[in-house]
């Protein structure tokens, strides 16, 4: 699956704000945000007064580079969303919410959702028992999700089970001393917790 390869920072600058793509780093003085508060690029700076279009625009981008989706795959989550019931940008949101890579990440097994995704993708997470090596799967209540026993005792493993990390989420749980973790229920809007108009994307995928 086609992923964008270019500096992450350079997406939160385009943002104006930060998105958290790396880590430690978007918590340190090092971030680019703190450095230089304009959008990359020669017209960077440039101010201009931003039109609804532009806006809706740039709310279904960041929504999309905080996921680190591409367009193809960012909008097949619109579509299964506005087959659900409900309120569609909510349904997108949890759909979102319930990616693996994100459930990872928000365990506190990778520090950003990108490193989240090469856990997954390289094999060391299971749900229910059962390898999972697709960031896309989508977790239900009641999932088991854990790390590969065998992958247990790497480095990187070891060293989160000596750690006490510990998430604030109602929705999942996890427990760094066994490396495992479980979906309580699906995560609500409120549970959501970016600064995110979901609405503003629903108005511009339904122009
Ligand atoms: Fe964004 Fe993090 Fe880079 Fe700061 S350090 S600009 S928050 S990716």
């Amino acid at each position: 699956m086609a992923r964008y390869t270019g500096a992450d920072c350079r997406l939160c600058r385009r943002e104006g704000e930060k998105l958290f793509l790396k880590g430690d780093r978007c918590f340190s003085g090092k971030c680019a945000i703190l450095k230089r508060q304009y959008a990359p690029g020669v017209h960077g700076q440039r101010r201009k007064k931003p039109s609804p279009y532009s806006l809706q625009l740039r709310e279904k981008q960041k929504t999309k580079r905080i996921y680190g989706l591409m367009e193809k795959q960012f909008n097949k989550y619109y579509l299964m969303a506005d087959k659900m019931r409900g309120v569609t940008g909510e349904n997108m949101l949890i759909l979102l919410e319930r990616r693996l890579d994100n459930v990872v990440y928000r365990m506190g097994i990778g520090v950003s959702r990108a490193q989240a995704r090469q856990i997954v993708n390289h094999g060391h997470i299971t749900v229910n028992g059962k390898r999972v090596d697709i960031p896309s799967y989508l977790v239900k209540p009641g999932d088991e999700i854990a790390v590969k026993e065998n992958k247990k005792e790497k480095p990187f493993f070891k060293e989160l089970k000596e750690s006490s990390i510990k998430n604030s989420l109602k929705w999942l749980e996890f427990d760094p001393k066994t490396l495992t973790g479980k979906i309580i229920s699906l995560p609500s809007r409120e549970d959501i917790d970016m600064n995110i108009q979901e609405h503003m994307i629903v108005e511009l995928y339904s122009k």
